[in-house]
């Protein structure tokens, strides 16, 4: 046909093919992991724009992280080159977020508003809890934040839940009093959090059909990857904008935006959706996310084409073998046969830890082994389960000089300072929000305490005016003159900081606008200096974060020229756990299994291969929980090109305390001639009273049924060097309140306690440093001076 797509065709097999060829109004593509779903989405999206079938503009693409977003943008850019410029390529929240800011104003907010992240929001109900006396029901913040979260994802709005509730139940009255409490606290102060963004943009479409039906008009082709962990909510958005346009008689503008109609269009019928997933890696179910919608799909959208695709072009044999039998482990799933012809490839290597330390130096040493062959450090990741254990691989992997960086929020932006400095800008960009402007009227420190804020709020409602237009009546609160001095000065800060960020209309603000800002907030404020005249080192650490933060601000204005205060704060509400704004090539990444989903590494480690670890002990009581676990064990494998590495650590410092570990039962679920054991757990377990049990007869927790991961071949002797020097046995050493001690790393210190018994005594220590720790005495590198 002509051939302007052929070399998009080029190199995919039949099924692949067929997916980007198809034209139909619904296909679906089921397909194991790395079987080229995504790839096949970014070249149907090219062959749409190469045969002119569709304009950009008529194209909306989600992914699950702004990350992915990002490269299927330049990788649809290289096909079909500067064509791909209009397109909507991005995640649920981001196209909901602009969608919602052109039309904010019909439903209560403004365009200005400001997006809560789960901190914030926690923060928010926490608040809210506390005014109710809540805790006294049983209700933490925690609680109440994961069960409006849920609610939202199912589109239950507060209203609806007091409907449906047993209200004549006191804790049952007083949540769904606490649901209504936040949902007018986000509108009081012009915010959403991150449900919201979906919830309200479905309810927009529902309650102005003239709305939806311009983004219906618009949008003719829709793309959904990782389909597989759509909630309820992103459900219903999808069904909205593939619905017929029922009212394509009346036009309709909105924001300025722009219809374009190719020859061939305006059709009435819905657009046409393309979905892709994998139900096997379903992880979000804790979230609302619902694998039905993939089994549901084809009633949902009668005709649908569903494509297969069994060919895995990602993996070695061995890794896949390993994967599909571990997954073959759940029940209640339709048997995939993935494959791959590239051979069977290295065998998956295991390494069981003392502690998490020596486990991570296994992780650190491994690295530089394979580094030294050849491979790229940036091809290289390291996945745990939880955040709380990145810690122990970071001191290692810095004390190896390694470079890496952490694939998530979590560090960067999680930092306090990163936070003051926010709500600075969102005191400016959005006076409404209250929270902003108590998070920061007293930093550095003013002297404005909780009284006198509460002070400044009361004044606000009864006058009717914000927060911090109050700010500007210091002579009227009826507080001393040093505190009006205060108030006064940062009132006068916000003012001159606005001016510069928030143009009069008419008028365009330069693109430094936000950077100069930000910095005029940091040094008038006083904040910087107040950090710059402490001598807590940890204070200089945040004068540099707050550079590089500033720094973030100026490419964000080479990178988005009309780029407004309001884009900047949106753009950074929404980087996601995959989303790095240091990009830096040639380092090891470090991520959550959750983050690892769609990625893919030559070399992949995944750390804590450990029961109550992984499987996760939220999960036990929970149904569905270890199935769901099995899915993110199977979606961290799958990550893997070449290599593949599965660690433990015998012992792990955990929900706050030191403990034994017992090796993951996923390990059992692997073939055992698919794994080369370096260190096997009943290697440690053999070696036990020697150097671990102490002859107290302790197996170091390891179940009975351990042995049956160990190879036959393994032997003792091969491991005895391994023994890292730093793992001791200090059994007998006498340790009380008082003494001093001498640690190999981190030098001297304190004992300011010991507790617990035998194997499980643990010392508590402030070293000189200033460090607190605590060691396990048995093993720690310490003696006592
Ligand atoms: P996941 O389930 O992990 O999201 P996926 O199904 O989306 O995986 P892709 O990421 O699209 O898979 O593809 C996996 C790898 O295989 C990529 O490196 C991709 O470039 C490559 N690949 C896919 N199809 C082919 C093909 N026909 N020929 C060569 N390489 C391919
Ligand atoms: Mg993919």
């Amino acid at each position: 046909t002509g051939g302007v797509d052929d070399d998009l065709l080029e190199g995919l097999n039949p099924p692949q093919r067929e997916a980007v060829t198809y034209r139909g109004p619904a296909l679906l593509i089921v397909a194991g992991a790395g079987s080229g779903k995504t790839r096949v989405l970014t070249h149907r999206i090219a062959s749409l724009l190469r045969r002119r079938e569709a304009w950009p503009s008529q194209i909306l693409a989600i992914t699950f992280t702004n990350k992915a977003a990002g490269e299927m943008r330049e990788r649809v850019g290289q096909l079909v080159g500067e064509s791909a410029r209009g397109m909507w390529i991005s995640t649920f929240h981001s196209a909901c977020v602009r969608i919602l800011r052109r039309e904010a104003e019909n439903f209560g907010f403004t365009s200005s508003f400001t997006i809560y992240d789960s901190g914030d929001s926690r923060a928010l109900i926490k608040r809210l809890v506390k005014d109710r006396e809540a805790e006294r029901f049983g209700l933490s913040p925690a609680g109440v934040q994961g069960r409006i979260s849920r609610l939202k994802n199912e589109l239950t709005d507060a209203a609806a839940f007091a409907r449906q509730a047993n209200l004549s139940d006191p804790a049952e009255r007083l949540f769904s009093e606490l649901f209504g409490d936040y949902e007018r606290a986000l509108q009081r102060a012009n915010a959403f959090d991150f449900d919201d963004l979906i919830a309200q943009t479905v309810y927009l479409f529902r309650a102005f059909p003239a709305v939806a039906d311009a983004y219906r008009k618009r949008f003719r082709h829709i793309l959904v990857d990782e389909y597989q962990d759509t909630n309820a909510a992103q459900y219903a958005l999808i069904h909205e904008l593939t619905r017929p346009v029922v009212g394509a008689a009346e036009a309709y503008s909105s924001g300025g935006m722009m219809i374009f109609e190719p020859e061939h269009a305006p059709e009435l019928e819905g657009a046409s959706l393309t979905v892709v997933g994998d139900s096997d890696q379903s992880i979000y179910a804790f979230r609302g996310a619902d694998i039905r919608n993939i089994s549901e799909f084809e009633r949902d959208f009668p005709g649908a084409r569903v494509v297969l695709l069994e060919q895995n072009y990602r993996s070695t044999q061995n890794i896949l073998s390993a994967a599909n039998a571990v997954i073959g482990h759940n029940f209640d799933r339709k048997a995939k046969n993935l494959w791959t012809d590239s051979g069977a490839g290295e065998r998956i290597v295991g390494y069981t830890g003392y502690s998490q330390h020596d486990e991570a130096q296994f992780v650190a040493d491994e690295i530089e082994a394979i580094h030294r062959s050849g491979v790229d450090y940036s091809q290289v990741a390291v996945f745990y389960r939880t955040n709380a254990q990145s810690r122990a691989l970071e001191e290692i992997l810095i004390r190896a000089a390694v470079p890496y960086k952490i694939m998530g929020g979590t560090k960067f932006y999680e930092r306090a300072e990163i936070k003051d400095a926010l709500a600075y800008l969102t005191a400016v960009a959005n006076p409404a929000d209250e929270m902003a402007l108590r998070r920061i009227v007293n930093k550095p420190k003013r002297g404005i305490g909780d009284v006198s804020i509460e002070t400044i709020s009361r004044f606000a409602a009864d006058r009717g005016i914000t927060f911090r237009e109050a700010l500007g009546h210091a002579g009227d609160l009826g507080v001393g003159p040093k505190l009006q001095t205060a108030i006064t000065h940062l009132h006068g800060v916000l003012g001159a900081a606005s001016e510069i960020m928030l143009p009069a209309t008419g008028e365009v603000a330069p693109p430094t606008a936000v950077a100069d800002g930000l910095s005029l907030l940091l040094g008038r404020s006083g904040y910087l200096d107040a950090l710059r005249m402490s001598r807590d080192p940890q204070d200089e650490a945040r004068v540099e974060n707050l550079d590089e933060f500033v720094a973030v601000a100026r490419e964000f204005a080479r990178n988005n020229p009309d780029g407004t205060v309001i884009d900047f704060l949106a753009e950074v509400a929404l980087v996601s756990d995959a989303d790095d704004l240091d990009d830096a090539s040639g380092s090891v990444s470090l991520m959550t299994l959750h983050t690892a989903k769609g990625l893919e590494y030559d070399a992949v480690f995944i750390t804590g291969v450990e029961e109550d670890l992984l499987p996760h002990r939220i999960s036990a009581g929970e149904p569905g929980g270890p199935a769901e676990e099995r899915r993110l064990f199977y979606v961290g494998v799958t990550r893997a090109r070449k290599r593949l590495y599965l660690s433990l650590a015998m012992t792990r410092a955990q929900f706050g305390e030191i403990a034994s570990a017992v090796p993951s039962r996923f390990l059992q679920e692997i073939p055992a001639d698919l794994v080369d054991w370096r260190q096997s757990p009943a290697d440690l377990v053999r070696q036990a009273p020697p150097r671990f049990g102490g002859g107290s007869g302790s197996r170091g927790g390891f179940r009975n049924d351990t042995p049956a991961l160990l190879p036959k071949s393994t032997s003792l002797d091969r491991f005895a060097n391994k023994v890292p020097a730093k793992v001791r046995d200090n059994g007998d050493m006498e340790l009380a309140a008082g003494d001093r001690i001498r640690h190999d790393d981190f030098g001297e210190g304190r004992v300011d306690a010991v507790t617990g018994e035998g194997a499980k005594r643990i010392a508590h220590v402030r070293f000189d440093s200033g460090a607190a720790k605590k060691l396990l005495v048995k093993i720690a590198p310490i003696e006592k001076i």
